[in-house]
């Protein structure tokens, strides 16, 4: 067989594997949003059922014959470039499917459902003991399944975060978190020290659910997110879901903050935007899937926060809000409202933190996750070990366990390694908007008239439509002309929140 038959081989046969993916994940939308309760028992028997399938499929010997004589072929990559990156990437996952044994892979999926049950009673009574031996055993699990992957990397946790962002390492993270973090608390002593705080009230006026959705509708649609091909429903946690043909946002509405509103749906939205941007004649394939987790968050995070809390966004958001939520809004200018987008006060809840406290919620998890995974840390004193840093770093005390280390849903579900890349979703963020202005100049103009499509457009050509053609570093370097860095996020922070506030 030549390379290039081989390929469509290898290709025809991950688009169908593709096809029931994203039947799949239909129906675990369904399940989000819709499913009455006593749909739940059959309808993990379907998602078994599908998973099952999909997983023979992944592992089918003859991948391992189309890969090698597309490998061989010395020209082919030369002349196919495209083509080529599919090779990479389709070995690269099946080479991680092929090393991890099929007892390991059932084992995990046994435990990670009975772990995320035990830990959501669990962390409904902040009862950190009833959920340890859970925790002890998925460690293990994790541990495990590190063993088997970690040809070629230096940590067991490289080998983990590797299937969410591929090239990340622990030791790039240590480097890029250190100024992170120096400089993000030197920031926020600043502005404790202001005089002149943002109002903050405007977030606890209350809104009824209905005119809520009518406004982020409205805004999802004026960013970019098109309801031809995608829908936007409501769930207890937000969430976008990309079915290769159209797009699933979910949201929710709290009556007394509708910023929560605001910014989830903007979130998503920013997710949704790019799946529906990834070029559709490749769907099925690496060059229609998404690059990272990293990359992913940072299509949400910027349309969340570079555009969505900056003062030209209110400009043009106000009369909309106005419009919407009633004359409530008379009561605040523009200004007032960008400042009430961009208040910052340390937390204890990663989910409600703001810009300037939320990377170092991910950076004691980070911390502490390797240290678990390495055995530094025995799981029974994770809770010390979590107040102790929330204490230095954040200057809070953790009163309970649930508003501690159970609060997050990861680790029970063997989500080992994935943490930081909501961090490098900020980094990506910060760059790529920096580099899209220096291209297409100030936004603040467009944005004041909501003209939002020169950013998605930028966005589209220099991410979206590459899909995983290249690795997050490389795509990083063609689209902002450096590697990354937390400067352009620490620059873009500073000036924003020191205007806000004054100092
Ligand atoms: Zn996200």
């Amino acid at each position: 067989m030549i390379a290039v038959d081989a390929c469509a081989e290898l290709l025809a046969h991950s688009r169908a594997t593709a096809l029931l993916a994203s039947a799949a994940a239909v129906l675990n939308w369904d399940q989000e949003v819709l499913l009455p309760p006593g749909g739940g028992e059959w309808r993990s028997r379907q998602l078994a059922a599908l998973a099952g399938l999909v997983h023979q499929r992944a592992t089918d010997p003859r991948q391992a014959e189309w890969l090698a004589c597309c490998e061989a072929d010395a020209a082919f990559a030369a002349e196919h470039p495209e083509l080529a990156a599919c090779v990479r990437e389709l070995r690269r996952d099946h080479d991680r499917q092929l090393r991890l044994p099929a007892a390991l892979v059932e084992e995990l999926a046994r435990v990670e459902s009975l772990s995320q049950r035990a830990w959501a009673e669990a962390r409904k009574d902040s009862d950190f003991a009833a959920f340890a031996p859970f925790l002890r055993q998925m460690l293990q699990l994790q541990q495990q399944k590190a063993a088997c992957l970690q040809r070629g990397h230096a940590l067991p946790w490289d080998a983990l975060a590797e299937q969410f962002e591929p090239g990340m390492t622990a030791a790039s993270l240590q480097q890029l978190f250190a100024p992170l973090r120096q400089q993000l608390l030197g920031l926020l002593q600043r502005l404790q020290q202001s005089r002149r705080p943002p109002r903050a009230d405007f977030a606890r006026l209350r809104f009824a659910e209905a005119r809520q959705e009518a406004l982020v509708r409205e805004v999802v649609a004026a960013i970019g997110f098109d309801f031809q091909r995608g829908r936007l429903d409501r769930s207890a946690h937000p969430f976008c879901t990309g079915l290769g043909g159209d797009v699933r946002l979910t949201t929710r509405f709290h009556p007394d903050n509708v910023m929560d509103a605001l910014g989830s749906t903007m979130h998503e939205g920013g997710h949704g935007i790019y799946e529906q941007g990834l070029p559709q004649e490749h769907l099925g394939t690496p060059l229609g899937e998404a690059v990272s987790l990293g990359v992913h968050e940072s299509q949400s995070r910027l349309w969340e926060n570079q555009v969505g809390r900056s003062a030209a966004f209110w400009r043009w958001a106000r009369p909309l809000a106005r419009r919407h939520l009633g004359r409530w809004v008379d009561a605040f200018s523009a200004d007032e409202l960008f400042g009430a987008a961009n208040v910052v006060a340390p937390s204890l809840i990663r989910v409600e933190a703001d810009e300037a406290t939320y990377n170092l919620h991910i950076m004691v998890r980070f911390e502490l996750e390797l240290l678990l995974l390495s055995g530094d840390l025995p799981v029974e004193d994770l809770p010390a070990a979590w107040h102790q840093r929330y204490r230095d770093q954040l200057g809070l005390e953790v009163p309970d366990d649930a508003r501690g280390c159970l609060q997050d849903v990861h680790w029970s579900c063997g989500l080992f390694g994935y943490f930081p890349t909501y961090t490098l979703g900020n980094l990506y963020s910060a760059q790529f908007f920096a580099a899209a202005e220096r291209e297409l100049g100030d936004q603040s103009q467009a944005f004041a008239r909501g003209e939002f499509a020169p950013l998605r457009q930028w966005l589209r050509q220099h991410v979206h439509q590459h899909g995983r053609r290249y690795l997050p570093d490389e795509l990083c370097q063609r689209a902002t002309g450096a590697p990354l860095s937390s400067q352009p996020f620490l620059d873009y922070l500073e000036q924003k929140l020191r205007s806000v506030y004054d100092v």
